[in-house]
Order: structure tokens, then C-alpha cells, then sequence
């Protein structure tokens, strides 16, 4: 069984009202699994296989899920229209991110408001994937609450080679606070006891087959493991990592040229070299980048033109050897 429901997110100063299309499938009767993409809107591949999962779902042979999906192709509209991760002031100066307003507020500003009212199909699901992509430089990863078993089983049967923990509240870093991570809603879902992921698929702004199909086996792996669909996710067998730890950064502002060898997914030892950020009138070096930490690079700055203090690959930490078989 499928429906689709038009819904009205917020209402815009122009009285134009922000509206998107929350589909349903399943017969109701077993757990519920909540999908979203796009809350960020330029990161269009969560769109893209919410559409071939529904060709799936609603195909004349298909099995009804033992169970309910509930799934939002554009979380939100305003970004998504924009091409872009945030809103521009006007719209919201609270909160131009919305995926740091979670779990919303119906009387807050624009995107608490687009929150809030996504939060009351969330808020009662089993479990979230909450569906993001990363620039072409960033490995495809999936990102759980650090410590929490079920949001840690939901990520293995979504299948990505990487999973990455991130630490939460007092053991994580300063950019926590920073950046207001606690907003986000898979952190805000975990921590009302709703298993959640974030999958980071690639290449934001393209439809990337890669990343389409990774995302689409993932969501069948998601609801195999819920028992929404018959059948068991594949066994994982893969790399958990630390999120948010092993930032090489730039010390001095130029022109970053990545080392030939240097390549996304590559393992590396501490002091490994990465190239040389020139001065680009003078051609001086001005710093050449080791890793900080032994682990896997899952992001290197491509966009050559670097600004000190800006990331210059990221390295993701190994677990140590006991969480990496808990
Ligand atoms: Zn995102």
C-alpha cells in the first residue's frame, strides 16, 4: 500500500506556504522506518533513490513491507531550491542549517518550524536514516551515535565499507559545541532512544549512479534488518572509525597540490606526506602536510585554493580493537 501526502512545512513572509511530499508504504502492522533526504538541498542522491526505492515498492510483484516506510524525498524545499546547504539570512538567521534545529519548534523560526513538523512522523518511527551526501573529495561513510548498539547495527546493515562513531556531548570535541551538533536529527533521534544514521553518499549536486545504488542496497539492508522486507542484511565487514578526529590542517593560506600517490580510502601511517600548499605568486612552499594520526583518508581538499586553518584531508581514526568487534 502507498500514499502520498502534500504537507505544509512553514509559511514563508510572502504568505507562500514551504510544502513537500511525505509517501507511505506498508501495511502499518510491525516497525516503522523513517527516510528523509535533502535537508540539505544540494545533496540530491537521497532524492534520487527515495524514487527507485518507490518504483521498488510499488511495483506490481512487490512484496507489502511487514511493516511501515515513511519516506520525505525533500526535507527541505528552501535549500533544495537554492541548490545549497543553507538558507540565506532572511530566511533564517536562527537557524540557516536545518539540520542543527532537530527536534524543531512549531512556534520557533522558519526551519525550526520545517522540523518540528518533519519531527511528528519521525519522532514515532523505530528508526531513521537520515539520507546526506558529501562533495566528490569525501569517502562515502555512515555515521552513528558513538556507544549506541542499535544505531550501530542499523549503520551495518546500511552496508557502507566506512562507518564512522561520532562522540557525543562531554567526550566529543570543541567543534561539538561549536556547531550546535547536537541539533542534528539523528543526534536529537538517538538520544529520545530512536536508532538513527546519517549516511554521507558521494557527490553532492550530481546524481552519482555510485552513490544511488550504494544508497538504494543500503535502505533494502535498513529494512531487511527490521524485518520490514524478508531476508537479512548483508554481513558487514567493514571499518568503524572516529568521526570528527584527525583534521590535517592548513597552516598558511595558498594553493594545495595533493601528492600523486595520495588517494581517497588509502590507509596511512602518522607522518605520512600529503603535497605542498605553495605561495602562488612566489612559488615558495609554505607546508608540507604529514598525517597526524595512523588511519584511512576519507576527505582531501580537491578545490585547490586553501585558506589557513582550513581542513586539508581528514583522516579517520581505527576504533580501537574491542569496539571495532562490539
Ligand atoms: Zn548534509
Amino acid at each position: 500500500m502507498h500514499t502520498a501526502e502534500q504537507v505544509t512545512l512553514a509559511r514563508l513572509p510572502s504568505g507562500r506556504r514551504v510544502e513537500t511530499t511525505i509517501h507511505r508504504y506498508g501495511t502499518g502492522d510491525g516497525p516503522t522506518l523513517y527516510v528523509q533526504a535533502a535537508q540539505h538541498g544540494r545533496e540530491i542522491n537521497g532524492t534520487e533513490l527515495l524514487r527507485r526505492l518507490h518504483d521498488r515498492l510499488t511495483a506490481p510483484d512487490a512484496a507489502d513491507l511487514s511493516g511501515t516506510l515513511i519516506a520525505v524525498p525533500v526535507a527541505d524545499p528552501l535549500t533544495f531550491d537554492r541548490v545549497s546547504y543553507t538558507t540565506p539570512e532572511p530566511i533564517d538567521s536562527a537557524a540557516p542549517n536545518m539540520n542543527r534545529c532537530w527536534p524543531g519548534d512549531a512556534e520557533g523560526s522558519i526551519h525550526e518550524r520545517m522540523a518540528a513538523r518533519l519531527w511528528a512522523e519521525a519522532g514515532e518511527a523505530d528508526a531513521i536514516v537520515d539520507l546526506h551526501t558529501g562533495s566528490p573529495e569525501m569517502l562515502t561513510h555512515t555515521v552513528y551515535l558513538r556507544g549506541d548498539d542499535d544505531s550501530r547495527r542499523l549503520a551495518e546493515a546500511f552496508g557502507t565499507d566506512l562507518l564512522l562513531a561520532e562522540a557525543a556531548g562531554a567526550d566529543a570535541d570543541d567543534e561539538w559545541d561549536t556547531r550546535d551538533f547536537d541539533g542534528k536529527l539523528r543526534v536529537a533521534a538517538t538520544r529520545e532512544g530512536i536508532p538513527s544514521i546519517t549516511p554521507e553518499l558521494g557527490s553532492n549536486k550530481q546524481l552519482g549512479e555510485a552513490a544511488i545504488e550504494t544508497g538504494l542496497d543500503g535502505l533494502l539492508g535498513v529494512c531487511r534488518g527490521l524485518g520490514l522486507l524478508d531476508g537479512a542484511p548483508e554481513p558487514w565487514d567493514g571499518t568503524r572509525a572516529r568521526n570528527h578526529l584527525g583534521r590535517v590542517r592548513a597552516s598558511d593560506s595558498g594553493l594545495f597540490v595533493v601528492g600523486e600517490s595520495v588517494e581517497l580510502g588509502m590507509a596511512v601511517e602518522s607522518g605520512a606526506a600529503f603535497g605542498t600548499v605553495y605561495e602562488p605568486t612566489s612559488y615558495e612552499p609554505l607546508q608540507e602536510p604529514t598525517a597526524d594520526r595512523a588511519g584511512i583518508v576519507y576527505s582531501i581538499a580537491r578545490e585547490a585554493t586553501v585558506t589557513a586553518g582550513q581542513t586539508l584531508v581528514g583522516i579517520a581514526e581505527r576504533l580501537p580493537a574491542a569496539e571495532q568487534n562490539g
